[in-house]
């Protein structure tokens, strides 16, 4: 590997994650969105599956899911995550790069600022729009471009994250991870015995020249060669650093930095390891098996206060009822309302067609004949239009 290669890695991966950031709100699956926590229609779409908001323990198996396996990465990859994944380094790097480019073409402070602020300004419109295109439809989001009326608390989410975002850039930069981001200090609790590491070889100190290169290039300002420091972000920089020096003084064992699996070198499973490769494959199964068993469908009756019972003159009774049926599918679908020990259903019960991933109320009379015993419960059943029985609800008419 030569000097350029853990930068240009690291910047690869980088663009890669920028580009997946920006273009996963416009993937979809058979028509759904592959991903997105949709707040106007209360659905967040997980690989093209829309869950509803009565859905939301998958929701959770999914966050628990994800944060175990943020847990076992750290556990494995160290402190990988701040400069090869993280989102604040990303835009930090870029910051920086802007700033070097604009001093080594117009040496001059102001031309250097200006250059600065246009690219944060830019990051920060960038990260507002792809905030709003990961909770709402893309049309949606142009409309709300186009007219900020249309939706004012979304438009002000987008321009208050704007300034969030330019600020951080701005004034914030590297001090968030050195003084602010809590993950650095959780991050040593979580170190297992063969968690990779960057370190300055200690049985390689006699080689170093102290040319200072290393501490040169760290963007924390980090001296390596005092051991680790919280603050390191791992990003590899001081490693190229030192290989050039070694390479420019033709020393055939390299640089004095390195990455390493634990203080031993060579990667052994740890405990942490171990109980959190186990949990991620407990939740992994439990998340599989209740997407498999979710309900295409679901109804939910409840009583209409705002309509009267009534008694007809044959002495039966009609009771208002009301029905809240959501088809959670990826495609519309006809349902109907059926109800058991002969009573009879009065409305639009049958052949009610619902969009896919939409939900509609449905107001209907359950119709009790006359002599039919009080307090007797009857099942009201939501079934397709294939006769499929998706939900049974016990109520007492
Ligand atoms: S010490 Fe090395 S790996 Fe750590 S932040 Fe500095 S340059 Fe990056
Ligand atoms: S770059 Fe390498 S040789 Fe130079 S001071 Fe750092 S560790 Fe020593």
């Amino acid at each position: 590997m030569n000097q350029i290669s853990i930068r240009h890695r690291r910047q690869m991966l980088q663009a890669v994650l920028l580009v997946l950031f920006l273009a996963l709100p416009f993937l979809s699956v058979h028509g759904s969105p592959l991903f997105r926590i949709d707040v106007p229609a209360h659905t967040m779409f997980l690989a093209g599956v829309p869950l509803r908001v009565d859905e939301l323990f998958i929701l959770l198996l999914s966050v628990l899911l994800l944060l175990v396996l943020f847990f076992l990465i750290t556990v494995v990859l160290g402190r990988v995550w701040c400069g090869w994944f993280c989102p604040q380094s990303l835009v930090n790097d870029l910051i920086e790069s802007a700033r070097r480019w604009s001093a080594s073409r117009i040496p001059s402070n102001i031309v250097v600022q200006a250059t600065v602020n246009l690219v944060a300004i830019s990051v920060a419109l960038l990260m507002s729009l792809a905030l709003l295109l990961w909770f709402m439809p893309p049309a949606e989001v142009f409309q709300i471009i186009l007219s900020p009326r249309s939706n004012p608390v979304a438009w002000s989410a987008a321009a208050i994250l704007f300034f969030i975002a330019y600020l951080d850039m701005i004034l914030v930069g590297r001090d968030f991870c050195r003084s602010y981001c809590p993950y650095g200090r959780f991050q040593a609790a979580l170190t297992d015995q063969s968690t990779l590491n960057l370190a300055f070889v200690e049985q390689e100190r006699h080689r170093c020249v102290r040319c200072g290169q290393c501490l040169q290039t760290c963007p924390m300002g980090i001296d390596i060669r005092k051991g680790f420091q919280i603050e390191c972000i791992n990003c590899g920089s001081c490693i190229d650093a030192c290989r050039q020096v070694m390479e420019a003084r033709n020393d055939p064992q390299g640089g004095l930095i390195s990455y390493r699996f634990g203080d031993a070198g060579g990667y052994r499973i740890g405990r942490r390891t171990l109980v959190l490769a186990c949990g991620a494959v407990l939740l992994l199964a439990a998340l599989v098996w209740q997407a498999g068993n979710r309900r295409s469908a679901s109804m939910v009756v409840l009583r209409n206060s705002l309509a009267d019972v009534r008694e007809l003159p044959d002495r039966s009774v009609v009771v208002p009822w009301s029905a809240i049926i959501e088809n959670r599918a990826p495609q519309a679908a006809d349902f109907r309302i059926e109800a058991d020990r002969g009573v009879q259903l009065l409305g639009p019960v049958s052949h009610i067609r619902i969009p896919a991933n939409a939900g509609r109320r449905i107001d209907f009379f359950i119709h009790r004949p006359a002599g039919f015993p009080d307090n007797t419960s009857i099942r009201l059943s939501l079934v397709t239009g294939l006769g499929t029985v998706l939900q049974v609800e016990q109520v007492v008419p």
